[in-house]
């Protein structure tokens, strides 16, 4: 008999550990204080569980440690850059693989070449640093998501998925301004909602008929492949590795964060086919991130992304990572606590307006939510609303479309009794959830304010 286990265990054990100092509730009520309400202003020593971010927050493997010591640092030619190459060929068959030192490097790069003022750029949904790369040159980025993407409680299988319709209406539109074809996968921005594989095909194909190059943004490209495997008529009896390269066959190029799906603290890549177009990034990325061999990595940076991307591709990693938040988005969902649904790959969002209708927009209902959640049980989210997106340019307020907390969930590094342990701070937090007050900011730049911003309690 075929016994399958429903208990989610995590597909490793644990060789080196780092411990976590544990604190009280009127310590962290004190340190919060401390920090002027702004969970940014916290030391990490203070934090016992972080989901602040997934970025290079995940714990590398004793064969990507071992990879480390095997990194070669010689200036030019080093076989730490041969390795790096042919894993990332070996996912994702691009002519040109660029190193730089993260994803928005890669980025910087590719946009200074072929963005600038008259261009427009779409994509499902940019990511911030890829919208703020392509609007520092001067062009214009525009998020061409299914409707699907941007409703809360909508259960469609790829909420990441481009509108194909309004993306050729835009191209015959905007004809020649059009440097590139963008989509992200997953939609970071838009939740980590994955993008089907005939989503992709379908937007390689008329990106092709008008001779516009597609450019995939891959940093969770393995989250992205599982939910095909899972969701895609088709596709369940296919491996996670035949199912990436088919990701990536029509494309003409990738912009990739190495601190997301290949399991590295640092570093990312611009794959490119183009040979003209790799030439001049190539010089760039001489100018500003290193020779043509390491970007701006260290080689066992190289050695140590190498071998992460032949483990993120493995189906019980990927099993146990999505399981998780799928468990955590479950449970709370069931408690009663408003979800944004289906749980996308690398974080869960609570939906703070929904759950407490009783605070204003510009009072900051997530930031109040998220600051109890620390005081309860150590946890630090964070905020997407109004104190992240409110403030104008001209200094005046506006209430953002949504007040989210995201609860990021670092990669291979917390496990599944931590997952207990949040639940359970969310049921302390549903007794006190009526008794939570708004905030006011009392200090804050005049950029990015949700950074560095000071805070009082209403
Ligand atoms: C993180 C991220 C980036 C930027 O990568 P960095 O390594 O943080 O510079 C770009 N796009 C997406 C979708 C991301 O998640």
């Amino acid at each position: 008999m075929n016994t399958v286990m429903k208990t989610i265990i995590e597909p490793f054990r644990i060789k080196s550990v780092e411990p976590i100092t544990m604190t009280t509730r009127a310590e962290r009520e004190a340190k919060l204080k401390n920090a002027h309400y702004n969970l940014f202003g916290l030391a990490s020593a203070d934090v016992l569980i972080d989901l602040l971010t997934d970025s290079g927050t995940g714990a590398m493997s004793s064969e990507q440690w071992a990879a480390i010591m095997r990194g070669d640092e010689s200036y030019a030619g080093s076989p730490s850059f041969n390795r790096f190459e042919a894993a990332v060929k070996n996912l994702m068959p691009f002519k040109h693989v660029i190193p730089t030192h993260q994803g928005r490097a890669a980025e910087a790069i590719l946009f200074k070449i072929i963005g600038g003022e008259g261009k427009n750029i779409p994509s499902n949904t940019h990511f911030d640093t890829t919208r703020g790369n392509i609007e520092a040159t001067g062009a214009l980025a525009f998020d061409l998501n299914i409707d699907e993407g941007r409703n809360s409680q909508s259960l469609h299988p790829f909420k990441g998925n481009m509108d194909l319709q309004k993306l050729e209406s835009f191209l015959i539109e905007h004809g020649k301004s059009v440097p590139c074809v963008m989509l992200t996968i997953t939609n970071n921005a838009g939740g980590g909602q994955p993008v089907s594989l005939e989503n992709i095909r379908a937007v390689a194909k008329i990106a092709k008929a008008h001779k516009r190059p597609f450019i995939i943004d891959g940093c969770r490209f393995a989250e992205n492949a599982w939910f095909i495997k899972q969701r895609e008529p088709g596709q369940k009896d296919r491996s996670i590795i035949d199912i990436v390269r088919d990701c990536f066959a029509d494309a003409d190029g990738m912009t990739m964060s190495a601190k997301k799906d290949a399991f590295a603290n640092i570093g990312g890549w611009l794959a490119l086919n183009d040979d003209e177009l790799a030439e001049n990034a190539r010089v760039l990325l001489i100018q500003t991130e290193g020779f043509v061999t390491y970007g701006g990595l260290a080689g066992r940076d190289l050695d140590a992304i190498a071998q992460g991307l032949s483990e993120i591709i493995d189906e019980d990693y990927l099993r146990y990572r999505i399981g998780t938040n799928q468990y955590i988005s479950d449970r709370l969902d069931a408690m009663g606590v408003p979800v944004v649904k289906p749980a996308g790959g690398h974080a869960v969002f609570i939906d703070a307006k929904a759950w407490l209708p009783h605070i204003e927009p510009l009072q900051y209902p997530a930031q109040a939510l998220a600051n109890r959640l620390y005081e309860i049980g150590g946890i630090r989210g964070v905020e997407i609303g109004s104190l992240m997106f409110g403030r104008q340019p001209d200094g005046t307020e506006k209430p953002a479309a949504m007040e989210l907390v995201r609860l990021a969930i670092p990669r291979r590094t917390y496990t599944q009794s931590h997952a207990d342990y949040l639940l359970e701070a969310f049921e302390l937090l549903m007794g006190e959830k009526d008794s939570l007050r708004g905030l006011r900011v009392i200090k804050e730049p005049r950029l990015m304010r949700h950074f560095t911003c000071q805070l009082q309690p209403l």
